[in-house]
């Protein structure tokens, strides 16, 4: 896996006329480690962790970027906040997100994907696909349900 999208990112780069440098191969390697979602931050220590790599912040924007573009990373927008994900080779995934805490969780579902798929669009062919479903974690709706009970106690007593 990780030497088929160093070869995509090497011919990209050529086409392109980008530098092969070896900060842009340890920043695809590390992402291409990471399970599920990241931003900035974490990529930037594990960078440092694992790959003994000291990058700038603005080197990681700028190879997510040349990454998003060769179709090796997504960007996804959260509510307000930007997360990356590798791209490569993944299934349809939809995303949960807690509008409360900020949690993405990640599912599939094989019958809305079917939907989906089925689903006749005029003068559109569909490539890739992504649902960003907000709402509440269940740990954030009991919190909350907690809080509204302590109050209404309150006011009982
Ligand atoms: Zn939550
Ligand atoms: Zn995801």
């Amino acid at each position: 896996m990780k030497e088929t999208v160093r070869q995509i990112f090497t011919e990209y780069l050529n086409v392109h006329g980008h530098r092969k440098t070896p900060e842009r191969y340890a920043i695809l390697d590390t992402i291409y480690s990471i399970d599920g979602h990241f931003n900035v931050d974490t990529l930037y220590s594990l960078m440092v962790e694992q790959e003994k790599f000291r990058v700038s912040r603005a080197t990681l924007y700028n190879t997510i970027t040349l990454l998003i573009d060769a179709h090796l990373v997504v960007k996804h927008l959260f509510g307000s906040t930007s997360q990356y994900e590798k791209c490569y080779n993944r299934d349809t995934h939809h995303h949960q997100i807690c509008t409360q805490c900020g949690q993405v969780i990640e599912f599939q579902d094989e019958a809305l994907q079917q939907l989906i798929e089925q689903t006749r669009m005029s003068r559109f062919v569909l490539s890739h696909y992504s649902l960003y479903l907000y709402g509440l974690c269940s740990k954030c709706s009991r919190a909350n349900k907690r809080i509204l009970k302590n109050l209404k106690n309150k006011k009982e007593k």
